[in-house]
């Protein structure tokens, strides 16, 4: 998968992406990422990429010239390829696994990330689609873009260590995860359940299943009636 993201800010994204998970998937090449700083596709000697509003108003707007010519540019060097081009935006649908899922099936994606009071509504015109991180509003989009790929890149194929992994972890199929326990098994008074340690792998894996629903009842009832209920789950495995 090649990702390429379109930033005012291309620093921001050294950090996470040199490290973990996001790195080890560049190292092995399962993701190819391209970070590219929207100013050099400017044309004055100032590199003025945004611009005051028409019809007034405080902050100032992304211009359309420097990202139409980006997402050019960036398509260019993958010439007959297919793109889906993301702009990260308070106002578009909202970031989930399923979304996350959908986007890890593209071989090319480029990521928009806006600041200041956003985009010139014309660069519309060049989006596939528009992705919010959540109802909130952000300063710009790089966090975004960053929680975008890293939700991404750990579903691509490679990543993890099996598919039934993924299947369980909270909201794969619409439920939170049931809870995990490591050594030891008594730390301060508080005990492992017992059935974890009873090596009854088909009792585990009902109690897992009821733990992941009352789990989902208690904190999010809102997720149940999109859920897969667990008593599906040996056709996952
Ligand atoms: N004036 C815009 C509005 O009210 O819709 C908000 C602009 S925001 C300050 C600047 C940039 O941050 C946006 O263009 C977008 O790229 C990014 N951003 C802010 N909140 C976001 C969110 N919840 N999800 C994704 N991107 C976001």
């Amino acid at each position: 998968m090649r990702v390429d993201i379109l930033s005012l800010f291309p620093g921001m994204f050294e950090g996470p992406f040199g490290e973990s998970m996001i790195k080890r998937a560049i190292d092995r090449g399962l993701v190819q990422l391209n970070i590219h700083n929207i100013r050099d596709f400017a044309h004055d000697k100032h590199r003025t990429v945004d611009d005051y509003p028409y019809g007034g108003g405080c902050g100032m707007v992304l211009k359309p010239e420097p990202l139409f010519e980006a997402v050019e540019a960036v398509r260019e060097r993958v010439p007959g390829e297919s793109f889906s081009v993301v702009l990260l935006s308070p106002q578009g649908r909202l970031f989930s696994h399923k979304v996350a899922k959908e986007i890890s099936k593209h071989s090319n994606v480029i990521l928009i990330c806006g600041h200041y009071e956003g985009v010139d509504e014309r660069v519309r015109a060049v989006i596939t689609d528009e992705i919010s991180i959540g109802d909130y509003v952000l300063t710009g989009g790089e966090l975004a873009a960053m929680v975008v790929v890293d939700a991404v890149v750990r579903l691509l194929p490679g990543m993890l260590r099996s598919e039934t992994a993924v299947q369980e972890e909270s909201h794969a199929r619409g439920l939170l995860e049931y809870p995990q326990y490591t050594r030891p098994q008594n730390y301060r008074g508080y005990e492992v359940p017992a059935i974890l340690l009873s090596g009854n792998h088909q009792e585990i894996s009902r109690w897992r299943g009821e733990q992941a629903f009352k789990r989902t009842r208690e904190r999010r009832p809102d997720l149940l009636e999109k859920a897969v209920l667990w008593k599906d789950k040996e056709a996952c495995e």
